[in-house]
């Protein structure tokens, strides 16, 4: 039997190439070996954006299109519309009584995030979304979550509000583990250390060539090189992070051009562009397909999330009578 994955992302807004090089592309490579359920968050990205939701409701689809446009197969991934599980909203309030006020409140992604929305009180919803997060994982049993450095505080609290439900009702709630990223964080183009969207500096996997070419353009380079004939340095060059996370190979070579003044940053910038267009260009295709296909779109979410129901129903039961909640 495959290993089961959870992974998902906040309807909150289009994916960028953040979330490409930092989650979606190995979820491509990963859907062949595991069986993976992609979440579309739309509760927890309710917790956030309450008061937003035409955006959390286009976002669902646009969630969507993006997992589907940069190759995820439909008929292997299961997509996952997270607030029409009513198992994960169940197993989040049996699980809410496992965890104190201060667990959550000293959790420092929690910490983190509060302070970066500007919080100067948190919801109860805000506040407990890592329980939340811990039924999203738990529903369908699943082993492994792929997650950045960040999501570690969150996967260990999921582990040990599933080791103490075990241990309380003698369930058999599967123990998740964290699958740590690789890869690090996708800087911006305008030099700040991360691309993200509230940020203003997100390059999107629906974004045009002519509006890719845009950002490019206006990407930062090395400020102390004026002109073409003086050397670079490649080292504080936003452009060039790009080329060495998207073009690997070449990136010694623009380096060493770059340092030797053979080659100009409008030059080096049309070879970024049209770098991530090449990569961009099969994306935007399938991307297009769906655009105009979104009944099947929903079709999708629609089917991955009645097999979603199906398992968590099932697991929910089960739980329910070890709880001698189930008459
Ligand atoms: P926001 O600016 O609203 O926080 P975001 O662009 O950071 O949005 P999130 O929805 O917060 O997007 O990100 C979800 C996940 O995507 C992160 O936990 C991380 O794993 C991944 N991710 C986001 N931005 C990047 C990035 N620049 N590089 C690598 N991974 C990223
Ligand atoms: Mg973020």
């Amino acid at each position: 039997m495959k290993k089961r994955i959870l992974t998902g992302d906040r309807p909150t807004g289009r994916l960028h190439l953040g979330h490409y090089i930092g989650s979606l592309k190995s979820r491509v490579d990963l859907q062949d070996d595991y069986e993976e359920f992609i979440l579309i968050a739309d509760v927890q990205a309710l917790t956030t954006h309450f008061d937003k939701p035409e955006l959390i409701h286009q976002s669902i689809f646009d969630v969507a299109m993006d997992n589907l446009s940069v190759g995820l197969d439909e008929n292997k991934v299961t997509i996952v519309q997270q607030s029409m599980v009513g198992a994960i909203a169940e197993l989040t309030i049996f699980y809410s009584m496992l965890v104190t006020v201060p667990q959550l409140s000293h959790n420092p992604t929690i910490k983190t995030e509060a302070k970066n929305y500007g919080y100067k009180e948190m919801t109860y919803g805000f506040l407990g979304y890592p329980v939340s997060q811990t039924a999203d994982i738990t529903f369908c049993n699943a082993d492994l979550v792929p997650v950045g450095d960040d999501q570690i505080p969150h996967i260990e609290m999921a582990r040990k509000i599933v080791r103490k439900f075990n241990d309380l009702y003698g369930t058999n709630i599967t123990e998740p583990e964290a699958k740590l990223s690789s890869v690090g964080r996708l800087s911006g183009l305008d030099g700040n250390a991360k691309m993200g969207k509230s940020m203003g500096n997100a390059l999107y996997l629906s974004d045009s060539p002519e509006t890719v070419w845009e950002k490019v353009r206006n990407g930062v380079t090395d400020t102390n090189r004026i002109s073409v004939k003086i050397p670079g340095n490649p080292d504080v060059c936003a452009i060039y992070k790009y080329h060495q996370a998207f073009s690997p190979d070449e990136a010694g070579n623009i380096s060493s051009m770059c340092r030797n003044a053979a080659i100009g940053c409008v030059a080096c910038k049309k070879k970024l562009a049209e770098t991530l267009n090449a990569i961009l260009d099969p994306i935007r295709a399938r991307r297009n397909y769906f655009e105009n296909h979104i009944d099947e779109v929903k079709d999708i979410i629609s089917a991955g999330t009645e097999k979603a129901n199906k398992i968590g129903n099932e697991n929910l039961l089960a739980i329910k009578e070890k709880m001698h909640v189930k008459l």
